[in-house]
Formats: C-alpha cells, structure tokens, sequence
C-alpha cells in the first residue's frame, strides 16, 4: 500500500494546540489498526531549536535517535505512542540549508537555485522521508499560522504534494480558532473563513476543519462554516477546550468522527475502534484519591513549556499512584535569598531539572543540599544531577570550590567537567551527546530496583558529566555511582549509598520516555516515595 498523507495546517491564531489535535488523530487512527507516522515542519531558520532559548521556543524534545526537535513531537510521542526520529522534524533552516550546501556542491550543475521547485522539492522530500515500510499515513503538521511568510514554502509544497499524490492519498486538515466575544456573547465564524479563504488563495482548499472554541457551537456556526469553507457540514468538526485534561481531546475527536471521516476520505477501510479501555483509563485518571505536590526547581519557571516533559512525566506518575499532582515551579534563584524550608512548605517531593549557564545554578546546589539533608524525595535531571554531585563533594569531602568546568573553569575540584569528545568542539549546534544511550544498573542500587532490570537506554543532551578523576574519592565518601555506560567509565545515575530516602540524580532526562500508560520508573519512584512520607506523618 502506498502511504497516505494528512497536512495539519492553523489559522488565526497561533497556540492552538495543532501537535495536540494531530496527536489525538493520530491516536485513533493507530487504534483503528492504521500505522501512522508524525512530523513537524517549523518556519524559522534555527537549523533545528537545540540552539533556542527555552522562553523562545519552550523545551527542546530529544528523539531517541538524537535529534533536538520541537516540543510538539512530545505530544506525538505521549498521546499517540509515536516514536519520533530525526525525520520527524525539519525546519526551514535545515531545508536551505541542505539546498545552499548541495548548490556549493556543483549539484544543481549551473541552473538558478529558486524556492520554486528547489526549496519545494527539498520539502518534499523531507515529507517522503516519512514513507516507510512499516507506516500506512503520514502526518504533518506545518507550524505558522495560514498568512504568514514563513510558511508559505512549506505550503506550497503540500499543495505540490497532494497534486502530485492524488485526491485520495493527501489531504488536508486545517486548525482554526471561533473566538467567542464576550460583549456581544456570540461566535464568531468570519476569523475561520478568512484564514481558509488564505489558503485557498494559495491553492489549497481543505478537506477538514477542526474548530476549536471555548464554547459549544450550535448547528447554526457549523452549516455555515462549511458553506463559507466549500466543505460537507460532516467535515467540520468541533474542539472545544476540554475540561480537565488533554488526554479527553481524542474521544471528543472520536464522537465526531474526525478519524472515520479521514479515512473516508483518504479512500481507507474504516476498520472497527475500540476505546474502552482509553475512556476505563481516562475515568480512573480523572478521579485520584490522593494528592501530593511536587517543587520544580528550575530557571525558566515562568515559561509553562520550558519543562513540558518533565511536567508531563510528573502527572504519568501520579495517573499510576491514583495521586493528583500540583506542580509547584520554584525560580532557583529564590533558594540563593530566601528560607529553603519556606519555600518548600507543604511540598511532597523536588525535580531539579536539566538547564545551561550559571543563573540559578547556586539556587540549585541550595536546594539540593536541602533535599539530601531533610529526605525530601528529589529527582535531579541533568544539570540537575550535576548540581547533586557538586552539593555532595561540597559537604562530604568539605571541596568548597567544588563546581563544574561549565560554571569555574579553575576550580581545582571540577567534579563536572567537559566530556573528552566535546574539548574540541566548538560549534554549538547539534554537537552535545545526544539521544540513546545505554546505561549499566548497579544490583544494588534503588535504581535497578525501581527499573526492575540491569540495562536501560535513556536519552541524553549534555557536553558535561561526572569526573572520573573524582570518582573513587566521591565513593568512598558515600555516593553509589548506581548508572553507568556498559564500559562503566561514564556516571550516569548517582544516589546516596546509606540512605533509605529517594535521592537519585541522572545525567540523562527520563522525561522523554514516559508515557502517560507507562510512566517512568524513576518518576514513578518519586510519586511513590512522596506518597509514602505523606502516609507516614500523618
Ligand atoms: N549544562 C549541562 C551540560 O551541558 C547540563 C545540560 C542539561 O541539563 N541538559 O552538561
């Protein structure tokens, strides 16, 4: 079979959750017994957002083959069970910049390099990169907004593609906003009819549209979005801001047909779907019976996507233990002014997430010093993890200067300090350690208690880690180095040997395994060992 295309395009507005809504299709369309693939075509011109400051961009999301991508492939990754690769992501950068090296190449062998077909067919074909043998349909998803700029390349590429596909191989689903005015409490269509009347300028009507709102549309709003829109009123679906939780969007989705309609479409056999176990599921996750609130120790607290996963991952683990998670983002940098115990009143349990650069690094240590002292559950992430280490050589061996390279590069103690393939590197895009990588358990150690198995593969993106040189004498004052690569010279999982309370620092980010069905073992052991201390001081 040759594999089908769907274009998620957006209108009107930008945040309206299209990584969400791809997600949730994809989702059904997988449970129908289809096997899609996902990717995200971004309009701006960082070669990919590794590079991005996370109050630009949000987090950066790290597939398992080492690509640093757009935070929408967590979503694909979470609701629909996709597992992304390098393909799975392509800018508008990474596009010119494949065009302009192949033109310095002599590739184009004298011809004028233009947008048209040469941006167009590089499009493409990162749209094809997508057609293997083990995928029936392809989503993509195209950042921007319909009207912008930016994106107009990767439109017209879709609208190429879909000419060049066939009617019933590709088609196209656009995302739009009924703002509801207050004054005057009505809907308002004229936005969406716009934003389509945009794309149909530019040749591309679509097949689907999927509105989302605030409030309930009536039969009157739909008939005429899809006279105005040249669409069956069937094809116009409702989305409306779901009440407790994104995993709701794809039954709301389902109710409406969304997924049969596409495959109709799409000239697909409508196979049967069963969703009893999703909603069984989705109940139990909407009724907890215990709560427990959890302090995010970072420095973009202020941004809401700057640790998406992480956020994500806490919830997975609290869905497991029945447990309501309050994720209470605390600015590092408090814990360097202000009362560590004020600041953590009533908290259950500490992430201390990955990050880069000195601000809140000091705040970090602090916090993590308080965490080991008071057996406050405490997961450290990365940077997180290196903070741990420098806290614990600072107090157990009494290395005042302790730190890492990253932050002194002349401390005599650089407990963190660069990996010896990064000492030549000096280009900053794309050259941490990234992705994959396997990790050794010790027997005995919490860890391979929680992961229930010896070898684990974690994702990684860091220039930094634990120094060697420093090993033996950081053991003997007391830390396991429970982690490590399977030629044991790399740490990658440290926690404190004599102590029963859950302190577990690793170099890699856990969060971008967990799945909302499976969380994470280490997330897991953190809702666990918080709920327990809540049990035990009651
Ligand atoms: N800045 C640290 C490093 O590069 C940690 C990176 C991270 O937390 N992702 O090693």
């Amino acid at each position: 079979m040759n594999v089908k295309h769907i274009f998620i395009t957006g209108g009107v507005v930008s945040s309206l959750g299209k990584g969400i809504t791809a997600a949730a299709l994809a989702l059904l369309l997988e449970k129908r017994g289809y096997r899609v693939a996902m990717q995200k075509l971004d309009p701006y011109f960082n070669v990919d957002p590794g590079t991005m400051n996370p109050y630009q961009h949000g987090e950066v999301f790290v597939t398992a083959d080492g690509a640093e991508t757009d935070l929408d492939l967590g979503h694909y990754e979470r609701i629909a069970g996709i597992d992304c690769t390098k393909e799975s992501n392509f800018t508008s950068g990474k596009i010119y910049s494949n065009v302009i090296a192949r033109e310095r190449a002599g590739g184009y062998l004298g011809g004028t390099v233009q947008v048209i077909p040469h941006i167009t067919d590089e499009i493409k074909a990162a749209m094809r990169s997508l057609h293997r043998p083990d995928v029936d349909i392809a989503i993509t998803e195209i950042g921007g907004t319909a009207g912008d700029i930016e994106s107009l390349p990767f439109l017209e590429a879709a609208r190429q593609f879909r000419l060049e596909a066939g009617r019933n191989n590709a088609l196209f689903l656009h995302l739009t906003l009924v703002p509801y005015i207050r004054a005057a409490g009505e809907l308002k269509t004229k936005p969406s009819q716009h934003s389509v009347a945009v794309l149909r300028g530019i040749g591309i009507t679509p097949d689907l549209l999927v509105c989302r709102t605030e409030m309930p549309l009536e039969e009157e709003h739909l008939r005429k979005l899809a006279l105005f829109c040249n669409l069956p009123r069937e094809c116009v679906i409702e989305e409306r801001d779901v009440r407790n939780t994104i995993h709701e969007v794809p039954l709301e989705l389902a109710a409406q047909k969304l997924d049969e309609k596409t495959l109709e479409l799409l000239n697909l056999e409508v196979l049967p779907l069963d969703l009893d176990s999703y909603r069984a599921w989705l109940d139990d996750i909407l009724h907890p019976t215990a709560q427990c609130t959890v302090a995010v120790v970072g420095k973009y607290v202020r941004c809401q996507d700057a640790y998406k996963s992480v956020y994500e991952a806490l919830h997975h683990a609290g869905f497991a233990h029945h447990a309501r998670i309050k994720i209470r983002p605390i600015d590092a940098e408090d814990f360097e002014t202000g009362d560590p115990a004020q600041l953590l009143k009533d908290v259950d349990a500490m992430v201390i997430p990955g990050g880069f650069g000195n601000r809140g690094v000091a705040g970090k240590i602090i916090a993590a010093g308080y965490a080991r002292k008071h057996a406050l559950p405490c997961l450290g992430i990365c940077l997180g993890m290196q903070c741990m280490v420098i806290e614990f050589a600072r107090t157990e061996l009494g290395w005042h200067d302790a730190n890492s390279t990253e932050f002194d590069p002349e401390t005599a103690h650089p407990v963190i300090d660069l990996m010896d393939d990064q000492r030549n590197t000096s280009a900053k895009g794309g050259t941490m350690r990234l992705g994959g990588y396997v990790c050794r358990l010790d027997p005995a150690s919490r860890c391979a208690a929680l992961y229930g198995g010896s070898e684990v593969v974690e994702r990684h993106r860091h220039r930094y880690e634990f120094n060697p040189v420093f090993r033996t004498q950081l053991e003997e004052a007391g830390l396991r180095i429970a982690g490590t690569t399977p030629d044991g010279k790399l740490a990658e999982i440290v926690e404190p040997r004599n102590s029963n309370a859950y302190y577990i620092g690793c170099q890699f980010h856990p969060e971008f395994r967990s799945r909302p069905r499976q969380p994470h073992p280490l997330f897991d052991g953190l809702i666990a060992a918080a709920l327990k201390n809540q049990q035990q001081g009651e």
